[in-house]
Parts: C-alpha cells; structure tokens; sequence
C-alpha cells in the first residue's frame, strides 16, 4: 500500500487515503450509470446523477471500511489507515492479541454496514414520491434504487466465505473459535478464497466463449477479480505462516549455541569479544538488535538495504547476523527442522 495517494484526511480519527485508482472506479461506476439514467433522463439529467451516484458509490464503501476500522479500534487494536482503491478499500490493522470474536466482529461488521445501506437506500426509493418533490421524485428514486442494489451486491460479494473477502475472515474466525487452532482455520479459509477465485476466472472465460466481444469488458472484470483473489489469498497464507514460525522466537534462540571460536567464515562470530571488552554499540550505519528482541524486529532491521545487524547485550555488541544467515534460519524454522 505503499504507492502514491492523494492527500490524505482523518475521519472518526482514522487516516483516509485515497488510491488514485479510486478515481478509475468512480469513472467506471459514473460510466455505468449514465447508461443506466440516460434512457429516461437528458444527458445533462443523466451525467448529473451519474456524478453524485458515483460520489455516494465511494461514501458507501469508505462507510463499510470505517466499520471494519471503528470495531477494530473499538476492540483494542491499532488501525494504521483505510485505503480507497480500484476494488473498494482496504483497513490495515494491527491484529496482535486478536481472539476469534474479535476477529468475527471486525470482518462482520462491513458487510453488516452495507447492508444496511442497502435497506436505506432502498427505503428512499420505494418512498421517493412522498419524501421528494414530484418533478425530481422519479430520478432520486431511480439513483437511490441502483444505490441500495449496488450495496446489497457489495455486502453478498463480500459475504464470499473466502480469504481475503470479509466472508473469509467470518468463516475463518468461526473455525478458529470450533477448532481452537488460528493457522489451520486461516489455511481453510485461504483454500476457500484460491478455490472462489480459480472460479471467478472460469466465469470469465465462460462468458467471454458464451457472450462474445460485447461481454468483454464483463468478462474481464470476472478474470481480473479472480486473479486479485487468489494472489491475495496465498499472500495472506505465506504471512500468517511466516508470523506463526517467528512468533515467540528471539534474536538469542539464531544464535543460542554458538561454535566456540571458529575462524575463517564462522556462520556466527560469536561472541568476538568478551561481554565487558566488546565495542561499544554505537556506530550509525549498521543497525542493532537486542538479543531479547523478536524475529520481526529482526527482520525489521534489515530494511532500507542494510544485509547485515550488530547483536547488542547490554549496550554492547556481542556478534553480528548477515540478512542471509537470518533467511536461512527462518527457512529451516518454516521446514520445522531445528536451528543448528
Ligand atoms: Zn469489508
């Protein structure tokens, strides 16, 4: 997510990014629906409701964002920012100490949102000729009818029981909360998401062969989905276990048997110098780690192209670990054989 937005704003104390990609889906959704009110309306009439369909289209999802976001804060968890992009949006969270009913609260919560859109929207246009004067009642309840369509749409698309669709995230919460085991629940609800995805590519290639040429861009939207979808799930797969190899492992667990002085290319100088002796932990360019610290912020060390950290105890460094000793290490963790 670390791409250009535009400016950003805070809503409710949450940062608000938006993808410049966002504006392609405000484009398309306006494109949409100028076809939908140009039947009845002037293209002036049309192009108007258009825009402000396609404004209360990015409203309505940034509100099903800021319910995942709300709960999420609501529950303890720190929320960095919501993005609006191209497919909707997304809320990245922190999601450290999460338990299975939170994480059930936070995904259910979106959809439940746009739902209720649904139903309001809907209200409006079965309502429009009371609520609205009667020159203007037909079209607002035109708008407001494609509105609440489009959100129902949203909130069962994501109902999907597959990861990373919030119907996914329900599915694996309540298998976490069945079967006790958070990885397993998470490798269900991946499969899920793969398996949903595989399809929706199927879909488009059968409407392609069944529609033709006219269907394409239809087709595309199926293919192209279904392609986000599983490249998204299997990323969620490789994070979730890299984060179950290093969690509750520390930088000391790498380098706890050290070789008694080796030298020549020891995997680990370890340590160079008695404790008391060894230099003091101050030189800017190599980052440092403490031998108490976790894997992340080992691995965190590492970032902005430095490939090797200093291991410090007690304010002085006792060795050195190289970014490629490190992935080693971690891939002899994520084979389940033993550190040597
Ligand atoms: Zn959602």
């Amino acid at each position: 997510m670390q791409t250009r937005t535009l400016p950003s704003r805070h809503l409710a104390g949450v940062e608000v990014r938006l993808d410049p990609s966002v504006l392609v889906l405000a484009a398309l959704v306006a494109w949409a629906f100028t076809g939908v009110f140009r039947a009845e309306h002037s293209l002036g009439v049309a192009l108007l409701l258009a825009a402000v369909g396609a404004v209360l289209v990015v409203l309505t999802t940034l509100a099903h964002e800021l319910g995942h976001a709300l709960e999420a804060r609501h529950r303890g968890m720190e929320v960095e920012a919501i993005t609006l992009l191209l497919f909707g949006g997304v809320t990245e969270m922190h999601a450290d100490g999460q338990t299975a009913r939170d994480e059930l609260a936070v995904a259910a919560v979106g959809p439940w949102i746009s739902l209720v859109c649904a139903a309001g929207f809907g209200l409006l246009a079965t309502f429009a000729d009371d609520l609205f004067p009667g020159t203007v009642a037909a079209s607002l309840g035109q708008l407001a009818g494609v509105l609440g369509w489009w959100n129902l749409l949203l909130a069962v698309f994501n109902l999907v029981p597959g990861a990373p669709l919030d119907g996914g995230r329900v599915l694996r919460a309540l298998l976490w909360m069945v079967t006790g085991d958070r990885l397993r629940a998470l490798r269900v609800s991946v499969r899920a998401g793969q398996l949903i995805g595989v399809l929706l590519v199927g879909l488009g290639a059968a409407t392609l062969v069944r529609a033709g040429a006219q269907a394409a861009l239809v087709a595309a939207a199926f293919a192209v989905s279904g392609v986000f979808l599983v490249r998204a799930a299997s990323s969620e797969l490789r994070q979730a276990e890299l984060s179950a190899v290093l969690e509750d492992r520390r930088v000391v667990d790498l380098v706890a048997t050290p070789p008694p002085e080796v030298h020549g290319s020891a995997p680990l100088p370890w340590p160079p110098t008695p404790a008391g002796d060894g230099a003091p932990a101050t030189s800017p360019e190599v980052p440092c780690v403490e031998l108490t610290d976790d894997l992340h912020t080992l691995i965190e060390a590492f970032q902005g192209d430095h490939d090797v950290v200093r291991i410090v105890r007690a304010g002085r460094t006792i060795g050195t670990l190289t970014e490629a000793e490190v992935a080693r290490a971690i891939a002899r963790l994520r084979r389940g054989e033993p550190l040597p």
